[in-house]
């Protein structure tokens, strides 16, 4: 599931897919249609076309999600952590 923003809508409407980077019309890359690419060598997926330098799309996907957890490193368990706080 995604939500299309003002370019792609406009896109879809139009037919055509704007490089952000020369103003040309985009192509996709093969039959699959998820990558546009220019004859000026830009090309993004479908999913970024017109998310460009926007900062909040930018932060949702460099969040990696590779499982490890920031607060707890060590991995010890909630339990661990509170027994060794009530051992005084
Ligand atoms: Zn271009």
């Amino acid at each position: 599931m995604s939500i299309f923003n003002e370019k792609q809508i406009e896109a879809m409407r139009s037919g055509k897919y704007i490089c952000s980077k020369c103003g040309r019309v985009m192509e996709f890359e093969d039959e699959w249609e998820d990558t546009l690419v220019c004859s000026c060598g830009h090309n993004i997926g479908l999913d970024e076309y017109g998310c460009e330098g926007d900062e909040k799309y930018e932060n949702l996907y460099s969040d990696e999600n590779d499982g490890w957890d920031e607060d707890n490193p060590e991995g010890e368990t909630y339990d661990e952590v509170c027994g060794e706080l009530e051992d005084d």
